[in-house]
C-alpha cells in the first residue's frame, strides 16, 4: 500500500535506528510493521498533542500506551521531576518519595496492604508470579489468550498486544519447561477455569487475568466473570492475580478494583503510576507479601526500583488524578466513542466500539467480542486503512487493531474537534480497504 503523504525526516531516522537495533525500534509494536508505513519518531508532546521530527502535530490517542493520563509535559510533573533530579538521580538507598508513592497506591487501593515498587509491569508480573508460586509451592500458572503481561517467559503464551499484532502464538526463546507450567484459556469462560482447577487440584499457584483486558482490543470481564475467578481461586488455596498495569489509576482512582469491587489476592501496576517514567509496582495481601525478601524467603530486587526522579514524577501525576480529572477523561473517551462510531455508521462499515470505562478501541466486525478468538475475526486491514488516513489528517492512533486507545485530561474540545474533523475521511477509506 502506497501513502500519499511522506515524513522524510522520520524515514532518515528509521533508516539509522534499522542499522544498529533490531526492527529499528525498542518496542516491536512501534515499528509500524503491520499497518505499514513510516513509523513516526516524536521530539515534543504538549497536552494531548505529540510533533514528530517533520515538524507535524499530531492529536496523540496513545498517550504512550497509557502513563500520559494528564497529557504532555504537564507542568506539576514537569516541576516535581525537575525538583527530584535538581536533588540527584538514584541513590540505591531508601528514600521518602517511595514511601509517600506506597502510601499513596495502598491509600487508594483497598487489597493492596503492602507494595513492592518495580521498574517495569513485565518486572512487577514476572514477581507476582514468583512470589505466588513462593507462597503456594505450587508451580501452574493459569492466564487467558489474547491478555498481555509484559514479556515475561512464563506468560508470553498466546499472549496479547505485540503477539496479537503481529499473529504471533508464542515465541522462541521460551523454553517448553518454562513455558510447561503455564495453562491459557479463553477469556472470560468461568468453566473452562473449572475445568482447569479439576484438571490439576492443589497444583495450580496463581490465575493471572488483566483486570478488564486491553491487550486484544479493548475485551472488558463478562458480570461476574472476575468474581468468579476470585471464587475459583479461594476454593483451591491458589491466588488471584490482577494484572492492573494498564487499568490502574486509569479507570477510575482505584483502577479497575474501583469499578467492579473484586477484591484480588495480588494486584500490578504500571504505566500511569509512572508519570511517564520506569515505576512499576505489585502489591496485595500482607501475609502474601510478607513471603518477599528480606522479610521472606521470595527473592526480588532492582538497582533502579523506587528511583527518586520517576517516584516523583507518579506521585506529582497521582496526586492531581482526583474525581473531576476522571469525570473529565470520561466524559472525552464517552464523546470520541460517539464520534467513531457514528463515522463508521454513516459509511456502513461494520464494527463495535468496545469500551471499559475510559479505555476504548473498534473492532471492525459487528459481531460480538468476548475473548481473543472473536476479536481475530475482525477486518483488521479496514483498521489499516482507517489508522493511515487519520494519520495522515494529523491523529496519531496505536498502529494495531489489537490495542487500547487512550486519552488525557488535556484532550479538549479543539483537540477533540480536529478528531471529529479526520474522522468522516478515515471511515471513507475504512469502507473502500479491500483485503
Ligand atoms: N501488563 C499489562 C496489562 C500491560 O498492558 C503491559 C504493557 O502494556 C504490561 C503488563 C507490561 O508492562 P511493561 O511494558 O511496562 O513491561
Amino acid at each position: 500500500m502506497a501513502y500519499s503523504y511522506e515524513a522524510p525526516v522520520s524515514q532518515s531516522l528509521f533508516d539509522r535506528a534499522s542499522v544498529v537495533t533490531p526492527g529499528g525500534v525498542n518496542s516491536p509494536v512501534r515499528a509500524f510493521r503491520v499497518v505499514g508505513g513510516t513509523p513516526r519518531f516524536m521530539v515534543s508532546g504538549t497536552g494531548p498533542y505529540l510533533t514528530d521530527a517533520d515538524g507535524r502535530e499530531y492529536v496523540d490517542l496513545v498517550c504512550s500506551w497509557g502513563p500520559m493520563i494528564l497529557g504532555h509535559s504537564h507542568p506539576e510533573v514537569i516541576a516535581a521531576v525537575q525538583e527530584a533530579v535538581s536533588r540527584g538521580t538514584s541513590f540505591g538507598t531508601p528514600g521518602e518519595g517511595e514511601v509517600a508513592l506506597a502510601e499513596e497506591i495502598v491509600a487508594r487501593v483497598t487489597p493492596v496492604e503492602q507494595v513492592r515498587l518495580v521498574s517495569s509491569g513485565t518486572e512487577a508480573t514476572m514477581s507476582a508470579i514468583r512470589l505466588a508460586r513462593g507462597f503456594t509451592g505450587r508451580a501452574k500458572v493459569v492466564k487467558f489468550a489474547g491478555c498481555y503481561h509484559g514479556h515475561v517467559d512464563a506468560l508470553l503464551a498466546a499472549a496479547g498486544s505485540g503477539l496479537a499484532t503481529f499473529g504471533l502464538p508464542d515465541t522462541p526463546g521460551v523454553t517448553g519447561a518454562t513455558a510447561g507450567d503455564t495453562v491459557v484459556l479463553p477469556y472470560n469462560d468461568l468453566d473452562a477455569v473449572r475445568a482447569a482447577f479439576a484438571a490439576h487440584p492443589g497444583e495450580i499457584a496463581c490465575v493471572i487475568t488483566e483486570a478488564s483486558p486491553g491487550n486484544m482490543g479493548v475485551v472488558p470481564p463478562a458480570d461476574g466473570f472476575n468474581a468468579g475467578l476470585k471464587e475459583l481461586c479461594a476454593a483451591d488455596g491458589a491466588l488471584y492475580i490482577s494484572d492492573e498495569v494498564m487499568t490502574g489509576f486509569r479507570t477510575s482512582k482505584a483502577g479497575w478494583y474501583g469499578v467492579d469491587g473484586v477484591r484480588p489476592d495480588l494486584m500490578t501496576f504500571g504505566k500511569v503510576m509512572g508519570g511517564g517514567f520506569p515505576a512499576a509496582a505489585f502489591g496485595g495481601r500482607a501475609d502474601v507479601m510478607a513471603h518477599l525478601a528480606p522479610a521472606g524467603p521470595v527473592y526480588q530486587a532492582g538497582t533502579l526500583s523506587g528511583n527518586p526522579v520517576a517516584t516523583a514524577a507518579g506521585l506529582a501525576q497521582l496526586r492531581l488524578l482526583d474525581d473531576a480529572a476522571y469525570a473529565k477523561i470520561d466524559a472525552v473517551s464517552a464523546e470520541l466513542r460517539t464520534l467513531v462510531g457514528d463515522a463508521l455508521t454513516k459509511e456502513g462499515v461494520a464494527h463495535t466500539v468496545s469500551s471499559a470505562s475510559n479505555m476504548f478501541s473498534v473492532f471492525f466486525t459487528d459481531r460480538p467480542v468476548r475473548n481473543y478468538e472473536d476479536a481475530k475475526q475482525q477486518e483488521a486491514f479496514r483498521f489499516t486503512a482507517f489508522f493511515h488516513a487519520m494519520l495522515e489528517q494529523g491523529v496519531y492512533l496505536p498502529p494495531s487493531a489489537f490495542e487500547s486507545w487512550f486519552v488525557s485530561t488535556a484532550h479538549d474540545e479543539r483537540a477533540v474537534e480536529r478528531v471529529a474533523a479526520a474522522l468522516p475521511a478515515a471511515a471513507r477509506a475504512a469502507s473502500e480497504a479491500t483485503a
